[in-house]
């Protein structure tokens, strides 16, 4: 047993996709809380995103069958909803691949102030901050969809949260 340190699975985690964004993986959402390692296994602490996001039991699937791929088990998951995820855990890296994928990433670190409407929220692609609200509810109920005015283009907004 506990032939694998901590620092080893979260690496091993790190290449699970988060299931509704595949450029960002789960570790740099900020999901992955922590892995505690004992006599009787590894257990993996995870806090889901949105309440609203389904898939959690496809992130706890993966977990196990990554982890027992390379040979880590036996696995438990254990979610974690207090204190609840916030968009404050997104890593920076996480935060520019949103946008390269075309997702302006949340745009306060506080959320309080986060009126839906009447912030600018820059295109993604071009940059430009005339952009309108179409929608507070995007693909998911985690964002928003907007349309920028300068390249015409839709785009989605990840809710601060
Ligand atoms: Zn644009």
């Amino acid at each position: 047993m506990s032939v694998y340190s901590k620092e080893d699975v979260l690496r091993i985690l790190s290449v699970i996709p988060d299931p509704e964004i595949p450029v960002v993986n789960i570790s740099e959402m900020g999901m992955l809380r922590d892995v505690l390692i004992s006599d009787q296994g590894y257990e993996i602490i995870i806090t889901p995103t949105y309440s609203g996001c389904p898939a959690m039991g496809l992130i706890e699937h993966d977990i196990r069958m990554t982890l027992e791929a390379s040979g880590v088990f036996p696995v438990t998951v254990k979610l974690v909803q207090d204190p609840a995820w916030t968009t404050d855990w997104m890593s920076d890296e996480a935060k520019d691949k949103l946008t390269k994928y075309g997702i302006a990433p949340p745009l306060h670190s506080s959320c309080s102030n986060d009126v839906f409407g009447q912030n600018v929220i820059a295109c993604p692609r071009c940059k430009s901050t005339s952009t309108i609200l179409l929608s507070r509810f995007g693909s998911t109920a985690c964002k928003s969809l907007y349309k920028c005015n300068n390249c015409k283009e839709p785009f989605e907004y990840f809710k601060c949260h």
